[in-house]
């Protein structure tokens, strides 16, 4: 590691302790800790996650970063502050919720600004730097790796707030991608420590689409993928929320194997007692079925749409092998 990486980490340490002792010992930092606590997380999730508060001033962090000796130009180059015109510098990160972002040694390495409300941008990251590369970290990998390990199961979802819930509802193998559709080395960093990865994603549409896709990266890695949907448009934190633990974990058992969510979805907007739509969906789930790297599986799904619409082996496998032809 070059020096500058370390004093750039040193620096993101020494904010992270300073946010978190605003957020939990002092007067500025209440309305923020209120905030928290009414979203339902307890003093010791705060304190495990390390949640901090960055105050209402213009230049609260350059100045201790500055009486710390480290310098401002580097400290700009590792995300912390911007320089301003006339030269001087100012915090990037002003009265916001902190979370911060450590890599997968546990180094802090970036930060998550979350408003104590509503507007935009609800949320400012770190940019890019050479110690923060977000496409390459998955949120909170560095606490989540053993138990991952040990039930060769992690659970991914799309948000810091839905990590931080899950965990404190005792689903401690949850992981997050940080605000980014799911990269290739994100897939491969899940498919190294774990055989099954069980996607539960926001329960809006775009959550569901970015499900499938991160599905069939990761089953095309060699993963056992899973996916949780959850009803009525809600995230996993608000369902923890609304429902509590013991439902939440009760969705997360009930995970479907990718094909069954594949025809559940495949399904919605249809009338499968119209023959159009039927047609259609039949095609649609044979295209699917045509992808399964095992002939068992394939045969498995192939009699079960034979039984769902009475139709004969034979001419769904026809037709499978035309689909198949089709994509290879
Ligand atoms: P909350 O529950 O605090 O409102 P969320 O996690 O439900 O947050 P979403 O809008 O579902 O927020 O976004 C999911 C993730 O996408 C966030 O955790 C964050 O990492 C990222 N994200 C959301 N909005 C932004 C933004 N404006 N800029 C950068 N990243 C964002
Ligand atoms: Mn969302
Ligand atoms: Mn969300
Ligand atoms: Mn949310």
């Amino acid at each position: 590691k070059t020096g500058e990486a370390k004093a750039m980490t040193e620096a993101h340490a020494l904010l992270k302790r300073f946010y978190h002792y605003l957020l939990v010992y002092t007067k500025e930092g209440q309305a923020a800790l209120d905030f928290l606590q009414a979203r339902g997380w307890t003093k010791e999730t705060i304190d495990r996650f390390e949640i901090g508060y960055a105050p209402d001033a213009p230049d609260a962090a350059a100045k201790l970063l500055e009486s710390h000796s480290f310098s401002l130009p580097m400290m700009e180059k590792a995300g912390l502050v911007t320089k301003k015109e006339d030269g001087r510098y100012v915090d990037r990160f002003r009265n916001r919720i902190m979370f911060p972002i450590h890599d997968h040694r546990g180094e802090t390495v970036g930060f998550s600004g979350r408003l104590l409300g509503d507007g935009q941008p609800k949320y400012v990251n770190s940019p890019e730097t050479p110690i923060f590369r977000k496409g390459m970290l998955l949120y909170h990998f560095h606490e989540a790796r053993v138990p991952i390990r040990k039930r060769q199961e992690a659970l991914l979802v799309e948000g810091f707030a839905d990590v931080i819930s899950a965990v404190q509802a005792g689903i401690d193998y949850a992981v997050a991608t940080m605000g980014t559709s799911l990269t290739e080395e994100q897939a491969r960093i899940l498919r190294r420590h774990a055989e099954t990865v069980t996607i539960c994603y926001d329960g809006d549409s775009a959550g569901t689409e970015a499900a499938w896709r991160a599905a069939e990266q990761l089953s095309a890695l060699g993963c056992r993928v899973k996916v949780a949907s959850i009803p009525n448009g809600l995230d996993p934190d608000e369902y923890i929320r609304v429902h509590g633990k013991e439902r939440f974990a009760g969705e997360i058992a009930a995970a479907q194997p990718l094909m069954a969510f594949k025809m559940t979805h495949l399904r919605r907007g249809k009338n499968l007692q119209h023959e159009g739509d039927q047609l259609r969906y039949i095609e649609e789930v044979l295209r699917e079925i045509g992808k399964l790297p095992s002939p068992v599986e394939k045969d498995y799904y192939v009699r079960q749409l034979a039984e769902e619409f009475s139709l004969s082996l034979s001419a769904l496998n026809e037709q499978l092998s035309r689909c198949e032809r089709e994509t290879s």
